[in-house]
């Protein structure tokens, strides 16, 4: 990861070598903290913060589900982050916003321990490789499962959930894939570790609802709404590994993956082995929408 100037903590511009927290930071030990994943671009209306209030929407709203006090509201943060983008001099990257409880509180019970809030940016390519977003990458069905509604709260970026994300990760990188679907305890497919995932089938889609566990991302929702507006049938209705071996295609969708396609789960060829035309067609309206080139889609885009 290549360094930026600032990071912006708790209102301030710190430089990127100073931005400590204390090794007793409540999060560090329990995982009490939140965070977002933002991409900013070049845009033809300058550089461009995808979906920035809907993502400091979700921080928010991610921060009251774990019970993390958060002051700064949804105007507060989406402005510092477009004070970060500009004091860095980027004109595309990821925002890396995190809440967590910070020193006060050594125990579980978090009562004292104060809240730290940071945004870190830097520049970041294709998050699974260009070559995965070309030729498709290979995914593994996991053998750890999606953490469940009863547990912890799937639909929010907790930090701590996210060990999850990472041991599903690991076992798939150590099995030679690229990427894991995790299922979730019904057996139902939820999501990759860090994107939600489609299938296509017969000329449609279909993706798991929220209700099988799923963090509901906002690339996932923007590709529906691309392809919905463009006469495809988008289904959210519950899928078996049986439908991913079945499936004419497959892709991911994330703001650090953006549309990724899938050539391979468990070993086995997804349609022809290589990206089809609605994963193509996903790629390019997305690409298009994010710099703000589609002009039914501009809201989309905030302006630095
Ligand atoms: N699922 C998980 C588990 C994720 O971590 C992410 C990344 N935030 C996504 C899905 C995709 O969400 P979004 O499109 O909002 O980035």
């Amino acid at each position: 990861m290549e360094a930026t100037k600032f990071i912006w903590m708790n209102g301030d511009m710190v430089p990127w070598d100073e931005a400590r927290i204390h090794v007793l930071s409540h999060a560090l030990h329990y995982g009490t903290g939140v965070f977002e994943g933002i991409r900013a671009y070049q845009t033809t209306m300058g550089v461009g913060i995808f979906r920035l209030t809907d993502h400091m929407e979700r921080l928010r709203f991610s921060a009251r589900a774990y019970g993390i006090a958060l002051e700064h509201s949804v105007d507060q943060l989406a402005k510092a982050a477009r004070e970060l983008i500009a004091a860095n001099e980027m004109e595309d990257g990821y925002l890396r916003p995190v809440a967590h409880l910070g020193l006060g509180s050594v125990g579980l019970n978090p009562t004292g321990a104060a809240t730290n809030v940071f945004i870190a940016a830097w520049r970041w390519g294709a998050y699974l490789g260009e070559e995965g977003v070309r030729n498709g990458i290979k995914a593994r069905v996991s053998s750890w499962r999606r953490i469940e509604r009863s547990m912890m709260v799937p639909a929010a970026k907790g930090t701590g959930s996210y060990l999850n994300s990472v041991l599903a990760k690991s076992e798939a990188l150590q099995s030679g894939a690229d990427e894991a679907l995790l299922l979730n305890a019904q057996g139902h497919v939820a999501e990759g570790s860090g994107e939600n995932v489609f299938i296509v089938r017969g000329g449609a889609l279909f993706t798991p609802p929220p209700g099988d566990g799923i963090l509901n991302g906002f690339t996932r929702q923007t590709v529906m709404t691309l392809l919905r507006d463009q006469g495809f049938g988008v289904h959210e209705v519950s899928q078996t590994r049986g439908d991913l071996y079945g499936a004419d295609e497959v892709f991911l969708t994330g703001t650090a993956a953006e549309v990724t396609p899938v050539r391979e789960i468990d070993s086995r060829p997804v349609g022809e082995g290589s990206p089809g035309p609605i994963t193509r067609l996903a790629q390019e309206l997305f690409a298009k929408a994010v710099r703000g080139e589609l002009d039914a889609y501009r809201g989309w885009v905030e302006p630095v």
